[in-house]
């Protein structure tokens, strides 16, 4: 049994889940969050696929999560006039993958899974904004933090994001995280909308930009668009972007498009989260001594296929595996990264080739992206692609080799 403690940086999705994935494999953590307890990043809204509900499923908090989700029943796509060319069925999933997916709010997702980890006893330090890392002599390492707390670990697990501090400090001159001239805002509205099923995720594949909703039971709508931004400003700079200004920007970018789209950009809420899209190249190795990176901070993917919360899922239920049967640090990391680094760079591929397909603006294009999407969705491929997606196991009872 590995006796030894280990420091987790940040307290997004990766974070709690590997505390809690290690405290099933009876290791010791600590969690250090730079954001101050009450500021939960309120974030927009994660479709978490049954590849990570299968993980939360590990944990024992399946119903836990998905209380406070919506069932995911599947996508439908429309075309720029409006009309569905593609759809993808996901009410057979519980008897397919044993878990369904689910939409939720990025704030009760992190508020459940921290309210997990205080329960088990696991202490989460809040406004603790990593500085540096130390190696000390005895093959140890030392967190320091911005307010002069330090804390020591046997091994330090970087799950801190995107803009890492940790893969920064172990790794200065690896490229840093590419800006990918996209924007994806979102907010809330709850105007009846005619003929439109909810619990599915209607996407739009409109003139200039992209836009997807999903209707929950109540009414209320959950919707997102992702549109070519080619300035970069950091998140703090959008947000100081007036939410009337962003409303006609929105207006605008949509006033060519069908009635529905048209319709919910006009009635949304007024209140618009926005978030400029990086992607992080793909970078050898994921560790350095006793330091190890995980989730957005090892590979951050776009959004666009919905798995980067469950990707930090899948990865620190199988960090916390490695850990749990492979006594030497390295070779825990070495076999973490064996294990993961081909899955996960093949769905970054195609979330990246899947945001390309919103801005095309060539007929030719649209028509060809629109037929080879239909027929994705056909069983036949389509059943295999899931498969890949969302039948993945981390086999946590069996032993790795
Ligand atoms: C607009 C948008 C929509 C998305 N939609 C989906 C979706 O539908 N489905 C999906 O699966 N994924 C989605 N994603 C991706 C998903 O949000 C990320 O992949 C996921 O949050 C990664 O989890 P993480 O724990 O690695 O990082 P994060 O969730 O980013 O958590 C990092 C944590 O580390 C903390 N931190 C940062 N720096 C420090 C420091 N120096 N010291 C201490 N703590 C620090 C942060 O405050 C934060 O709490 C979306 C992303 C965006 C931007």
């Amino acid at each position: 049994m590995f006796k030894k403690n280990v420091v987790i940086i940040g307290c997004g999705i990766a974070g709690p889940v590997l505390a809690l994935a290690l405290h099933r494999a009876g290791i010791k953590s600590e969690i250090f969050e730079a954001r101050n307890e009450s500021d939960t990043d309120s974030g927009l809204f994660h479709y978490i696929s049954p590849n990570g509900m299968n993980v939360v499923n590990i944990l024992e908090i399946y119903d836990k999560i998905k209380n406070v989700g919506y069932d995911c029943n599947g996508v439908i796509h429309y075309d720029e006039n409006g009309n569905i060319f593609a759809t993808m069925d996901e009410t057979n999933e519980k008897e397919i993958y044993g878990v369904g997916s689910i939409m939720i709010q990025r704030k009760v997702l992190t508020k459940a899974l921290r309210e997990e980890v205080v329960s088990k006893g696991i202490k989460i330090h809040f406004d603790k904004k990593l500085k540096n890392i130390e190696n000390t002599a005895d093959s140890k390492i030392v967190a320091h933090f911005e307010d002069n707390f330090n804390t020591q670990g046997d091994l330090l697990v970087g799950c801190d994001g995107i803009h890492s501090r940790t893969r920064h400090i172990i790794m200065p001159n690896i490229p840093k995280p590419t800006y990918t001239n996209m924007i994806v805002s979102g907010g809330y509205t709850n105007i009846p909308l005619k003929d439109k099923n909810s619990n599915i995720i209607h996407t739009n594949y409109c003139k200039k930009a992209f836009l997807a909703y999903c209707i929950l039971p109540d009414g209320e709508i959950w919707w997102w668009n992702g549109m070519s931004y080619p300035q970069e400003q950091s998140r703090e700079e959008l947000e100081r972007i007036s939410d009337e200004k962003w409303h006609r920007n929105l207006i605008n970018l949509y006033d060519e498009d069908h009635d529905v789209v048209k319709e919910l950009v006009h009635a949304t809420s007024k209140k618009f989260l926005k978030y400029p899209i990086y992607e992080m190249p793909s970078i050898e190795t994921w560790y350095k001594n006793n330091v190890c990176l995980i989730g957005d901070a090892a590979h951050a993917l776009s959004p666009h296929a919905g798995q980067g919360a469950s990707m930090a899922m899948e990865d620190a239920m199988m960090l916390a595996k490695c850990l749990r049967d492979v006594k030497d640090i390295q070779k825990a990391f070495e076999k973490f990264q064996q294990l993961r680094k081909k899955r996960v760079e093949k769905i970054a591929k195609i979330a990246h080739d899947v945001g390309e397909n919103y801005f095309l603006t060539s007929p030719i294009k649209k028509r060809f992206r629109n037929i080879s999407m239909k027929l994705m969705y056909t069983p036949f491929i389509f059943n295999r692609m899931a498969k890949f997606f969302f039948g993945y196991d981390v086999e946590w009872d069996i032993k790795v080799k």
